[in-house]
């Protein structure tokens, strides 16, 4: 499959049977046992974020582009913290969910600037890049040319997690739970972490913070990457 077809199979799943089903996963309503812990491991991946974040002291009116932004699960806490926040996803369904929830959430104020795009499709610049569980979608030849590509948005810090391949065997079974059903087709692409690593290094980024998230259904390796 071309990453051309997978990204109109990731677009047409999010935009239909895996809107529905990440909508909940990110929600607060009732979910079974597996999404349940998806949703635990990955609130807690967007709280150690946050947590490097505010720690820097300078969030308040930070510009943030967070890169899939899915239904604003990080937009919303970035904005909440006073960042200027631009928030795209490839899926118009995830969009529109996001903004209905930042204008609750946020109450009409700080509300971040949302668009349907892909991530190629990107421009601009803004002091901090964010990508956050997306290059599960990206085949690792693609990998490379995404982070340049995200990397030049990016003024001082590129930030993106990444389902980590040394825990391939182990977790394939679990990668089959992202997309269960007539969706199984979508691929989960899992990156060697030394790879990120050399890829952002190539392009002249230094790792400052790493994070591994693991519960039994969601794992994900997280690394803030900064220039100075
Ligand atoms: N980053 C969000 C978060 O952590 O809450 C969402 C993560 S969700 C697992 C993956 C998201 O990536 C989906 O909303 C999907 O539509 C989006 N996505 C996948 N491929 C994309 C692409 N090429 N461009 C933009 N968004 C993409």
């Amino acid at each position: 499959m071309t990453a051309t077809d997978d990204k109109t199979v990731v677009r047409e799943y999010f935009n239909a049977t895996g809107f529905d089903r990440w909508q909940r996963i990110y929600g607060d309503g009732e979910v079974n046992k597996v999404q349940l812990d998806i949703r635990k491991g990955h609130q807690r991946t967007v709280d150690t974020l946050m947590g490097w974040l505010e720690a820097d002291g300078n969030l308040a009116g930070l510009t943030c582009c967070d890169a899939g932004c899915g239904v604003g699960s990080l937009t919303i806490p970035l904005a909440q913290a006073g960042a200027q926040v631009y928030a795209s996803d490839i899926s118009a369904k995830m969009v529109e969910e996001a903004r209905q929830r930042a204008e609750v959430a946020l109450e009409g104020k700080n509300l971040p600037t949302f668009e349907v795009k892909d991530l190629e499709e990107l421009a601009g610049r803004y002091h901090t890049v964010i990508c956050l569980d997306v290059l599960i979608h990206y085949p690792q030849d693609k990998v490379q040319g995404m982070i340049n590509h995200l990397g030049s948005l990016a003024e001082s810090r590129l930030i993106m997690s990444f389902a980590p391949k040394t825990l391939f065997y182990s977790a394939l079974k679990k990668v089959g739970e992202f997309f269960p059903g007539p969706s199984k087709t979508t691929r989960a692409y899992l990156h060697r972490e030394a790879d990120i690593v050399k890829a952002l290094e190539a392009d002249g980024w230094r790792i400052e913070r790493r994070t591994l998230t693991k519960t039994q259904f969601y794992f994900s390796r997280m690394l803030e990457a900064v220039k100075d």
